[in-house]
């Protein structure tokens, strides 16, 4: 290395060092993660506004390191969009929900819509269409209990194989949501293009809908449209009572949020669906 020069230079270096060598640490885990069977899904419950009823729940990845414990996936989920290993964890995700829902199906619970988080990385993987198949016929789930969560920039882009892979899911049966809606590109084309089944309203928007008036009138619209594109809206991160009130006035048709439940273990989600729980 280079003689020490400037204060800068000598100050940030050995920092950037750190923070390299700490990135490197992570991917070099999160490449062993998977065949230690380290991760985990937990499930987050959807419920109905119309009838308080729970139909059905989030995947959400959990990464159980044995020395860090309990790693976020806002940690861990942009490493490994970086490095290309979200293709097999997500494909590991979407295999691990479908077959968890067909197993409570299995014991009698009533049918549920498991919704997946995919991201673009594996949208956008030639064979997608092909993974999402074999997740079905291999845990033998009916294809409408299964959601995918997309994003709007993914569902914008108008590139012919793009338009071609949203038309073979559709083909398929399984069901699309747009995740963290109003967030992204602000096209809406797409809306009707894809007929999508439901709009997940981001919970920047709904956090303080009780105080920001801005806030509530674009949650307010973002209902209003979606009745008329005949599209479910779901409002993400519901936290209290007053927001939760807000919603049901506005005729917001589904939540999800800790008013409710937290994402929670295979396990801890089955007491909550034996017990009927409902909002
Ligand atoms: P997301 O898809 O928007 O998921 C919702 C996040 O909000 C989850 O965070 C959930 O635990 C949290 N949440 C739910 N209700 C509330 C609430 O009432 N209040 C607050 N403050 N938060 C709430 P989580 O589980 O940490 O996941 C973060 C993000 O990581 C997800 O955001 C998603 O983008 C990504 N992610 C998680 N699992 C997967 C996965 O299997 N595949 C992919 N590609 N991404 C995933
Ligand atoms: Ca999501
Ligand atoms: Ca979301
Ligand atoms: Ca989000």
């Amino acid at each position: 290395s280079k003689e020490k020069g400037g204060n800068a230079y000598h100050y940030y270096k050995p920092d950037m060092n750190k923070r390299s060598m700490q990135r490197l640490n992570l991917e070099i885990h999160l490449r062993k993660a998977l065949k230690r069977g380290e991760f985990d899904v937990y499930y987050q419950p959807l419920v109905d506004l119309s009838n308080g009823a729970v139909f059905g729940m989030e995947s959400l990845v959990r990464w159980r390191h044995p020395e860090w414990g309990l790693v976020s996936p806002a940690e861990f989920i942009p490493l490994a969009e970086e490095t290309g290993l979200i293709v097999p964890i997500g494909n590991w995700v979407l295999k691990q929900s479908c077959l968890q829902n067909k197993a409570w199906l299995q014991m009698g619970y009533s049918p549920l819509i498991v919704s997946v988080n995919i991201s673009a990385i594996q949208f956008h993987q030639q064979n997608f269409v092909q993974i999402v198949t074999e997740a079905l016929e291999e845990s033998g789930l009916a294809p409408d209990q299964l959601c995918l969560e997309i994003t709007e920039n993914i569902a914008m882009n108008n590139l012919p194989y793009i338009t071609e892979t949203m038309q073979r899911l559709r083909a398929l049966g399984v069901r699309i949501s747009i995740d963290d809606f109003g967030t992204g590109y602000s096209s809406l084309s797409y809306l009707k293009r894809f007929r999508v089944h439901t709009l997940k309203i981001d919970q920047s928007f709904i956090r303080d809908i009780t105080s920001d008036e801005d806030n509530a009138a674009i949650v307010t619209a973002l209902i209003a449209m979606s009745h008329r594109l005949k599209i479910k809206s779901l409002a993400e991160g519901v936290e209290t009572k007053e927001q939760l009130d807000f919603l049901i006035t506005q005729g917001c048709d589904e939540i999800q949020g800790y008013v409710f439940s937290k994402p929670m273990p295979a396990p801890d989600f089955e007491l909550l669906i034996k017990e009927n729980k409902h909002l």
